[in-house]
């Protein structure tokens, strides 16, 4: 009962209360599982987890909030392999539940990128053969990734989203989601950021390795290291998932007795999703 009770306290904030009939007391369940308590005045049973993302979570909260917290405070790649070793779940128990912690983790996209923003498009997977600019290997998978600065330029935030190809129309995705009309942007040359420059406040500069964009070539470089430390074949579908794992994390780690916290909430605020659902939604 106490373990119920502190369980509910700590995922709604305010413990028990009826969602059927608000009433504010509860019993235990006989023999129940240790989360769930009944409504003293209409005998509903309900599972604190019921509506979020932890609803029928099969192997237990304790261990599904240590897995939260390993992504959200882990800087090293973690793939579903190790997780489902490290707390003794199957790996694809392991790798839906690590979904569903990607899906908290996406952007809003509410807080649009402000002041000195710097735009690049680049490739993930495949292999690096160290040859600069825009890579048409149909093995790759292509992304347009945004950093925010600060005045002195240090890194304040990055969103990063996959694209078909490097056509402006999909370029312009990144401008949609993250960032504002009012940001100072800067570009490489490439011509398929022209269509934007109407709306934008867009540089153009030719890059130079080493000389320019050195803010979000570190940024994309971190990424390809961290994707490439992933000991799992990332899919086309997937990819975007990953990208917002790694920008979660990396946005908030100025935030870093909070990020966990954070995220738990987010995954309260969010419905339940299935595993049908959860394949085709990323
Ligand atoms: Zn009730």
């Amino acid at each position: 009962m106490r373990i119920a009770r502190n369980i509910w306290a700590n995922v709604s904030g305010q413990g028990f209360k009826c969602r059927k009939c608000n009433h504010k007391k509860a019993t235990a369940l006989k023999g129940g599982r240790t989360a769930h308590l009944m409504c003293t005045l209409c005998k509903r049973e309900e599972s604190p987890t019921a509506g979020t993302l932890f609803h029928r979570v099969r192997f237990g909260l304790r261990k599904a909030f240590f897995i939260v917290y390993e992504m959200s405070t882990s800087s090293k790649g973690l793939s579903s392999i190790q997780i489902a070793n490290r707390y003794g779940i199957s790996q694809k128990t392991a790798w839906y539940f690590m979904q569903k912690v990607r899906l908290a983790m996406e952007s809003s996209g509410n807080h649009p990128m402000k002041g000195k923003v710097q735009v690049d498009e680049f490739t993930i997977g495949g292999k690096e053969k160290g040859k600069k600019g825009r890579s048409y290997d149909a093995k790759k998978k292509k992304i347009v990734g945004a950093v925010e600065l600060t005045e002195d330029n240090k890194i304040k935030r990055f969103y990063a989203l996959p694209i078909d190809n490097y056509s402006g129309k999909e370029l312009r995705s990144i401008f949609t989601k993250h960032i504002d009309k009012g940001a100072k942007v800067e570009t490489d040359g490439w011509k398929g950021y022209n269509k934007m420059k109407k709306e934008y406040d867009i540089r153009a500069t030719k890059s130079l390795p080493g000389i320019n964009f050195n803010e979000i070539h570190t940024v994309i470089q971190n990424l390809k290291s961290w994707l490439r430390a992933i000991p799992t074949h990332i899919s086309r579908e997937h990819t975007k998932a990953y990208l917002d794992e790694f920008s979660y994390r990396l946005n908030r780690s100025i935030h870093k007795e909070t990020i966990f916290d954070g995220l738990i909430k987010r995954m309260i605020g969010l419905p339940p999703i299935n595993y049908q659902n959860l394949r085709l939604c990323n």
